[in-house]
């Protein structure tokens, strides 16, 4: 295998297979995701903390007339079963087998990434190791030779760089011979003698016959003796074994002795450890040892200090904030809303006007679409900021830094650090976020952290809050926004004590993950990722946005005997506005245009704004900010905000929280919960505020 040259083309000739199935697999942020793109030529989202892969994801390539079809895993530290993501990655190298594993590598810390590459040789599978981040590692000094490591792994190592694309040809090529002759690395000897006599007994045990989750499968002997060894729980639920195979396992076992604080799966990982450390030390020359203080070690130092991290992490979300929605997201929206609703609305109205246009067009044109559509796309460029600024925290390597603080903060609570990721997400969408709970172990911690992710402001109740800011809270923007988003961070630690004792059980796992180097944001990077936001709002705004304001400025200008009626409080909308309206009037907005927006919000957070829009509306251009300000008083207007943070998400993401909990009953009991929680606090809050304010 040695001797195959991955760039010759006469390789391929020979080459039968037309079809090719490829698994990249290795640690989250080793690279996969951007070789992925690099071969498929697809923009996945690039995520700088672990998890952001968890469904895994499928692309095809076309090369020399051959069809890759490649599969990007979620990254994974090991193949034991303790979190989706290992069990996915695991389950679809043994069920799926694709002809080819590629384990990607982060060459600059060979020691951590190498585990996995010991466990994943043990499959016996056609396999290659592609060391990433070469670049990296060449910048640095360090040297690399890759042939001990060929010699000591028995498998083809190929240096390569995913985001500059070197070695990405080489790489193919090498697929594609290696995986056409079905090559398989050979078992390098990495355990104790002892250890590998039980190994090799467990093994001829198998041989007497098995079966795998009912199945006769063709897994490898050794690798399921390892497991067996392991008491890897889930491979013992499905390898069917006679009652005196058991036994006779057990037996062999038992010669090794397994100290107190230790289990069978800790005595192996340590072996694993030790044979790649040492291996380490003999192929790798690093220019610094690797205590060398680094500049991203320095920074650490302060921004992960047990004083200054919490403040220092408070500190750039409210600079996060001014920036969006103090003076310079404010400047940036006010001409656009300019644009948007005085140029382009003005032209549209003389147009009409001209075209001698009904009266009825021109109310649904200007007074509906543009109204309510209008308003709604006037905070893009807000949007745009926001997802810049969290672009470059993700991107830089900050956010990582983050869910390592808040790891701490989370245990308190009883989850482990790796819900920050998906509650993070939660700011974004809740739909995402909650599929991004597939990354938690346990299904008491996913349960929890679906029911906690809601109160993450998603940024569809960004322009809401905009709104109100624009038109009440000229001055201490930044103040009421952070309340706002911190109110929701407290309610959902709130609810994690609540929901603890019923929902968790069992202790949480620890947070084992690597902070990447800090680096200079890719501008890349940051144009697909903000890209894709702008389309999603655009999108959203032009579709669902755009029906729901078309049928509240219908539901608002006509009554029910379908005449179009000159008083908006004779409408349709009106009437069933004003039954449900009282519920509110403890909240301080019992007004049926406040109820209606908030029952459309359900469509969408965004609808809130257009609909507030369309009803508060003058039905001409004079902007809704001027009526909001007649409307709501400065506490009224802080309620309505607390209820449109705390309540049930819209149905889109109603739909996922009922696809992931998979239970009808808990689905009703979250919404029942946001509900209630999101009434009572509102109504605190604005009694609260009357009453205080009355005192002074
Ligand atoms: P995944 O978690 O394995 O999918 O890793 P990603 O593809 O998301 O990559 C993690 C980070 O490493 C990203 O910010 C990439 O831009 C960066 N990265 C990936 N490959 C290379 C490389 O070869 N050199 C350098 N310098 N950075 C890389
Ligand atoms: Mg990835």
């Amino acid at each position: 295998m040695a001797t195959f040259t991955p760039t010759k083309e006469e390789n391929l000739r020979s080459v039968k297979s037309k079809n090719l199935k490829v698994a990249l697999v290795g640690n989250p942020n080793c690279g996969k995701t951007t070789l992925f793109n690099q071969l498929t030529g697809s923009n996945q989202h690039v995520g700088n903390w672990p998890g952001v892969t968890v469904e895994k994801k499928e692309g095809f390539l076309e090369f020399k007339n051959i069809t890759i079809n490649i599969l990007d895993l979620p990254g994974i530290y090991s193949l034991s079963p303790y979190s989706s993501e290992e069990i996915i990655t695991r389950t679809c190298l043994l069920e799926d087998d694709p002809d080819l594993i590629i384990n990607i590598v982060d060459a600059t810390v060979l020691e951590r990434n190498l585990y996995l590459t010991t466990q994943l040789l043990e499959l016996q599978k056609p396999m290659i190791v592609a060391f990433n981040m070469t670049d990296i590692v060449e910048k640095k000094g360090d040297v690399i030779d890759y042939s001990k490591f060929r010699r000591e792994l028995n498998v083809p190592i190929i240096p390569i760089s995913a985001n500059k694309g070197n070695g990405i040809k080489e790489l193919l090529y090498l697929t594609i011979g290696y995986a056409d002759k079905k090559g398989k690395p050979i078992v390098s000897k990495i355990y104790e003698d002892k250890i590998e006599t039980v190994i090799s007994k467990i093994e001829n045990e198998l041989k007497l016959g098995f079966s795998f989750n009912g199945v006769k499968r063709k897994i490898n002997l050794r690798w399921l003796a390892i497991k067996l060894f392991e008491n890897d729980e889930l491979i013992l639920r499905k390898v069917n074994l006679s009652r005196s195979q058991k036994e006779k396992i057990r037996l062999y076992k038992s010669i090794i002795p397994i100290p107190d604080n230790m289990d069978s799966q800790m005595i192996i990982a340590d072996q694993r450890y030790k044979y790649i450390y040492k291996l380490c030390k003999n192929a790798v020359k690093r220019k610094h040892p690797l205590e060398h203080i680094t500049l991203t070690d320095k920074i650490d130092r302060i921004v992960t200090n047990k004083f200054l991290a919490v403040p220092i992490f408070v500190l750039i979300m409210i600079l996060t904030f001014y920036i969006t929605f103090g003076p310079i997201g404010s400047f940036f929206r006010m001409q656009f809303e300019f644009f948007i609703k005085d140029i382009l609305g003005g032209n549209i109205s003389n147009l009409l006007t001209n075209l001698g246009a009904a009266e009825w067009t021109k109310s649904l044109i200007i007074g509906g679409i543009i109204e309510g559509v209008g308003s709604v796309i006037s905070f893009l460029p807000q949007v745009m900021i926001l997802f810049t600024l969290l672009s470059i925290l993700e991107d830089s390597g900050y956010m990582a830094r983050a869910a390592f603080i808040t790891d701490k903060l989370l245990r308190k609570v009883g989850l482990s650090g790796r819900a920050f990721v998906p509650l993070l997400m939660g700011f974004g969408c809740t739909v995402p976020a909650v599929l991004g709970t597939r990354i938690l172990e346990k299904e008491e911690d996913k349960k929890l952290t679906i029911l906690m992710i809601p109160f993450m402001s998603c940024s569809a109740k960004m322009p809401v809050y905009a709104m109100f800011i624009a038109a009440l809270f000229k001055e201490h923007q930044v103040l009421v926004i952070s309340s706002i988003y911190l109110l929701g961070i407290l309610m959902a630690i709130l609810t994690a004590a609540i929901f603890k004792k019923p929902v968790l059980k069992g202790n949480t796992a620890s947070f084992l993950m690597e902070l990447p180097e800090y680096r200079f944001p890719s501008f890349k990077n940051l144009c697909i990722h903000v890209g894709e936001r702008v389309k999603d709002f655009v999108v959203k705004a032009g579709t669902i946005l755009l029906a729901a304001t078309i049928v509240i400025w219908f539901l608002q200008s006509f009554n029910l005997n379908l005449q179009m009626v000159p008083d908006r409080k004779d409408s349709i909308l009106a009437s069933f506005g004003m039954t449900i309206a009282p519920m509110f009037s403890l909240c301080g907005f019992g007004d049926w245009r406040a109820t209606v927006s908030l029952l459309s919000g359900l469509i969408a957070k965004e609808s809130v704004v257009s609909t507030m829009a369309v009803l508060y509306g003058t039905g001409g251009l004079v902007g809704t900010s001027q009526v909001i300000m007649d409307q709501f008083s400065i506490i009224s207007a802080y309620a309505f905000m607390v209820f449109v943070l705390l309540y049930t998400p819209c149905v889109a993401a109603l739909s996922t929280i009922y696809k992931e909990l998979k239970s009808f009953k808990w689905t009703a009991i979250a919404v029942a919960y946001q509900l209630t929680l999101a009434w009572t606090v509102s109504a605190i809050v604005y009694q609260v505020g009357i009453f205080v304010y009355n005192v002074i």
